[in-house]
């Protein structure tokens, strides 16, 4: 992953509006601090922004815009929040959740092949594909 700490904002206005500063401070006015200390070692933060070279700028300039990390991982199951995967979609009435091919046969929400993104979606679709379904059978979900 490539991440823009600080979009469309460059690195030479962070510097001249603090000259007086260490880089790290500097940084520190737009970005958190702690994360300023866990990111920059602590060699280059400590240097002067009045004595910054061009190179140590570019290279500033770079990390801060295309900051590049590979996650090691995810959380595993115990934090998982929703499956991937699950009844085919394509054997389903998308208007009812009915089975095509067994009369009667209903799937709702997480166990149908529909992941959403976090943020309430997955919620949505149960609540959503539930609605479908209890209308069609008893015409009353109203
Ligand atoms: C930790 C966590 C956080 C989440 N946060 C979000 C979020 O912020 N936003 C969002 O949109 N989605 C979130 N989700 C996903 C969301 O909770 C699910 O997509 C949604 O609850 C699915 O609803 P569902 O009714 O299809 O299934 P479920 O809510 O899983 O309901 C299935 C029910 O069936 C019961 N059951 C299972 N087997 C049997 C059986 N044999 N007999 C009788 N009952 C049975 C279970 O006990 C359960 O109550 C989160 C999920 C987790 C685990």
């Amino acid at each position: 992953m490539t991440i823009d700490l600080l979009p469309h904002v460059p690195l030479d206005r962070v510097l001249a509006a603090n000259p007086e500063r260490s880089l790290g401070n500097a940084l520190a006015t737009v970005l958190p601090k702690r994360f300023v200390e866990w990111w920059m070692e602590e060699k280059l933060s400590s240097v002067p922004v009045r004595s910054l070279s061009r190179k140590q700028c570019e290279d500033v300039e770079r990390m801060l815009h295309g900051w590049a990390i590979m996650p090691s991982g995810t959380e595993g199951f115990a934090k998982a929040e929703v499956t991937v995967g699950g009844v085919d979609t394509r054997e389903l009435s998308s208007k009812t959740m009915e089975a095509r091919n067994v009369r009667g046969l209903f799937f709702i929400g997480e166990v149908m092949d529909v992941t959403g993104w976090l943020g309430g979606y997955n919620f949505q679709w149960a609540w959503s594909s539930a609605w479908a379904a209890a209308e069609a059978v008893t015409g009353s979900a109203r």
